[in-house]
């Protein structure tokens, strides 16, 4: 791939440019430098996203006939490059880079029909129901059951640590339709209402303060047939594809270098520039950063032609999650006992009215503390690291 402009590129980033600072307002680019949480508040993002679905750019990875811009890879990257570095909110990627290249690969025409029209719009937000206590590594042992009756199935079971789930109207689940043969041919892959009754959503509240994620309770849920993606107990096949899109089906090394330019930021505005413990950490983060971004081009490059993301996948989530905690232990350090400071209301930039400099400094510790979840969220390290050594080393 030729990463190098032309003038119809620099023409597109200059597009993108005036298109952000023409509709993100101010308010906004407060909420998510004050967003601690390792996703920000649907809240913030879903104007954002309904202003890109009627400028035709909401799912920019997607077929053109399903709504997509149909941009070159090199405006792909220029689009996300340029939303990294502006800091813009994320809405639903759990349905547009999650279950919709699902639905879109295993789907009927149905279910295309019913749910990607709006997830494009932003209408709908999505969760994902997989892991349950005792079944995140090991998650072919889920026991969420799906049993037939007429033309539903009735759900019994629990999820857990469903991200934003109290503020979803749909979740993509997994649950067992079968308890013979191996464990992975007894599991179905299934869209259902969060306000279908039986739902009961707890909240889990994080170590940083923040309530992202959820236990999710059935009940005796009845969820139509319908809902169902694919075959019967083939449901595992629709799980491992949407995997790699959820570790490696985004640009991310953008929105991390723009972090940690806050945090270089905020280096100097404390006159630390000159500690070399600082300044070795800088030059190690910068240097990692930048392999990230080849990490990120290659998944980039897949992804245009028509592929997957593969087992690149797993070499971008291991490597994105913890230069995402070098970040925030970076800024920890640059804030040393100020960071110490804690504010408990959430969301902090409901609750705060301070100096932005001030401001800035109470959100360090909570991101630092909710930082550690990134290299356990959609699969651990460890996880990451025995599908590189199985899939790319042939260990
Ligand atoms: C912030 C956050 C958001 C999340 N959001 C969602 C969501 O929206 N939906 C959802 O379904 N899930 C979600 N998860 C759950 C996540 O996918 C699981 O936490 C993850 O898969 C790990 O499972 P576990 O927590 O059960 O840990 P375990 O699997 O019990 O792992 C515990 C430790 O043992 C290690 N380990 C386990 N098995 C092996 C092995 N075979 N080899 C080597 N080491 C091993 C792990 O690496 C880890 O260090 C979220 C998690 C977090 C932290």
């Amino acid at each position: 791939m030729d990463l190098t402009l032309t003038s119809e590129d620099v023409a597109f980033q200059n597009e993108v440019r005036e298109f952000i600072a023409a509709n993100l307002p101010a308010a906004d680019r407060r909420k998510m430098d004050l967003t601690t949480a390792f996703l920000n508040e649907p809240e913030i993002g879903v104007e954002w996203h309904k202003k890109l679905a009627k400028k035709g750019w909401s799912v920019p990875s997607w077929p053109v006939e399903l709504g997509g811009p149909g941009w070159s890879p090199v405006q792909k990257y220029i689009f996300d490059s340029e939303c990294a570095r502006a800091a813009t909110p994320v809405y639903n990627a759990q349905g547009s880079r999650m279950v919709a290249p699902v639905i879109m690969h295993f789907g009927n025409d149905e279910q295309k029909e019913k749910y990607l029209p709006k997830i494009v719009s932003g209408e709908d937000h999505w969760c994902q129901g997989y892991s349950e206590p005792g079944s995140g590594s090991d998650l072919a042992s889920l026991k969420t059951s799906a049993k037939k009756d007429g033309d539903d199935y009735i759900i019994n079971g629990q999820k857990i640590w469903t991200s934003f789930a109290h503020r979803s109207n749909r979740m993509f689940a997994l649950v067992r339709t079968s308890t013979t043969g191996k464990r992975q041919e007894g599991i179905t892959f299934i869209l259902l209402d969060m306000d279908t009754p039986g739902i009961e959503i707890r909240p889990i509240i994080g170590n940083g303060g923040d309530h992202e994620y959820n236990e999710v309770f059935f009940d005796d849920v009845r969820v139509p047939q319908s809902g169902r993606v694919g075959e019967e107990n083939k449901g595992w096949d629709c799980a491992k594809y949407l995997l790699e899109y959820e570790r490696g089906g985004a640009m991310v090394a953008g929105r991390v270098r723009a972090q940690f330019t806050q945090v270089v930021r905020l280096i100097h505005a404390r006159g630390l520039i000159d500690d070399p413990h600082i300044r070795t950490r800088m030059a190690e983060i910068g240097a990692d950063l930048d392999t990230m971004e080849m990490v990120d081009i290659g998944t980039l490059s897949k992804l245009q032609s028509g592929d997957n993301p593969g087992a690149m996948s797993s070499m971008s989530k291991m490597r994105w999650s913890s230069i995402r905690q070098d970040v925030s232990e970076l800024a920890l350090d640059a804030a040393g006992e100020d960071a110490l400071k804690w504010e408990a209301a959430r969301p902090l930039y409901d609750a705060l009215q301070l100096p932005p400099d001030e401001e800035e400094l109470l959100a360090i510790a909570p991101r630092y503390l909710n930082y550690r979840a990134y290299t356990i969220l959609g699969g651990t390290n460890e996880i990451q690291a025995t599908i590189l050594a199985k899939q790319v080393l042939g260990l």
